[in-house]
């Protein structure tokens, strides 16, 4: 074969063609399936947001309605794999009962997972037991009051308690760091031979060549990639930990249930103003706020809250029901 083409690779072909594995990853979805607080309006249904990363869907919260809501939204009951409760308000875990029969009446078979606060063993165990109901599937119930609560196999979900009336966890959705880009140029200079060899350097492996010489991955290599992080802050005052565990994160769900008109009322039923969870965005640098949890007193008035939080940081979209936000793999 004539001589390929130099930097960059540009294309799948291209990098199948010299050994290297296609970057094929594809965006994580959020979806907010429910943006109310407290009692639903006809706009907005229960907290709920689904995360979909590839083909694994993880749910937040689970208020009244969430398994219509999971369908509107199209997605699909049989790719949940596990389901993040932030505090057993009412609002936010009454919809479980029937997402949970539901996917029995589906015929489930793979186990679902259940992470929450301490309590939410018992909730789930007496409301089956008062429906009579046993999941025909595996149910697997944990309690935590923080840390790393789901790992899969280059992302984790870790829970961080929140400051409301009653213990809130925090869910951070966070990658690994991916290894950089590969710099064909350089391994070709370096002298490694097109094929298996690349596919190896590419994932950070050092390899050795036939004349034995070590070829180290970061030789051949740009920068580590970050991955992405979302934060999901629901009931929560504006704090610290959420700060702290948002910084650099590609979106930032949080609590903004209030107008600045109603600092005061805020801070007595332990939730926050738009302009407060703007003032966290802010701090932590994040990409891009979403303020949920809309008191359901401001009908067609998301306006106003947006415009408050946008004195703070113009990156704030108040969520409504349905909406989709993709996160794309950073390069
Ligand atoms: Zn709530
Ligand atoms: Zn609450």
């Amino acid at each position: 074969m004539g001589s390929t083409p130099h930097l960059p690779v540009t294309s799948q072909q291209e990098s199948k063609l010299v050994g290297l594995a296609p970057e094929t990853r594809s965006a994580v979805k959020i979806v907010t399936l429910g943006t109310g607080g407290a009692i639903p309006t006809p706009a907005r249904s229960l907290p709920a947001t689904a995360l979909q990363r590839e083909a694994e869907i993880f749910l937040f919260d689970c208020g009244e309605g969430t398994q219509l809501q999971f369908l509107k939204a199209d997605l699909s009951p049989g790719k949940l794999r596990a389901v993040f409760i932030s505090h057993l308000h009412g609002d936010h875990i009454l919809g479980l009962p029937g997402l949970l029969m539901t996917l029995a009446h589906l015929s489930r078979k793979a186990p679902l997972s259940l992470f929450g606060p301490p309590g939410v063993s018992d909730y789930i165990r007496l409301t089956c037991r008062c429906l009579q109901f046993s999941p025909g599937y595996e149910l697997i119930v944990k309690e935590s009051s923080g840390g790393r609560v789901y790992s899969g196999p280059d992302y984790w979900i870790d829970a961080v308690p929140l400051d409301h009336t009653v213990f809130t966890l925090a869910y951070v959705f966070e990658e690994k760091e991916r290894p950089g880009r590969f710099l064909l140029e350089r391994a070709r200079q370096l002298g490694v031979p097109e094929g298996p060899l690349y596919g190896r350097l590419q994932t950070g492996t050092d390899v050795t060549l036939s004349n034995g010489r070590v070829i180290r991955a970061t030789e051949v290599l740009g920068k580590p990639r970050r991955g992405r992080k979302v934060v999901y802050a629901v009931d929560t005052r504006p704090c610290q930990q959420v700060k702290e565990i948002s910084t650099g994160a590609d979106l930032l769900i949080h609590d903004g249930m209030f107008s600045d008109q109603l600092r005061e009322e805020a801070r007595l039923k332990g939730h926050s103003t738009a302009v407060e969870a703007a003032e966290v965005a802010q701090n932590a640098k994040v990409e891009r706020l979403l303020l949920t949890h809309i008191s359901p007193r401001y009908r067609n008035q998301d306006a106003l809250l947006q415009k408050e939080a946008m004195t703070i940081f113009p990156h704030t979209t108040v969520a409504k029901d349905l909406m989709q936000f993709k996160i794309q793999v950073h390069k």
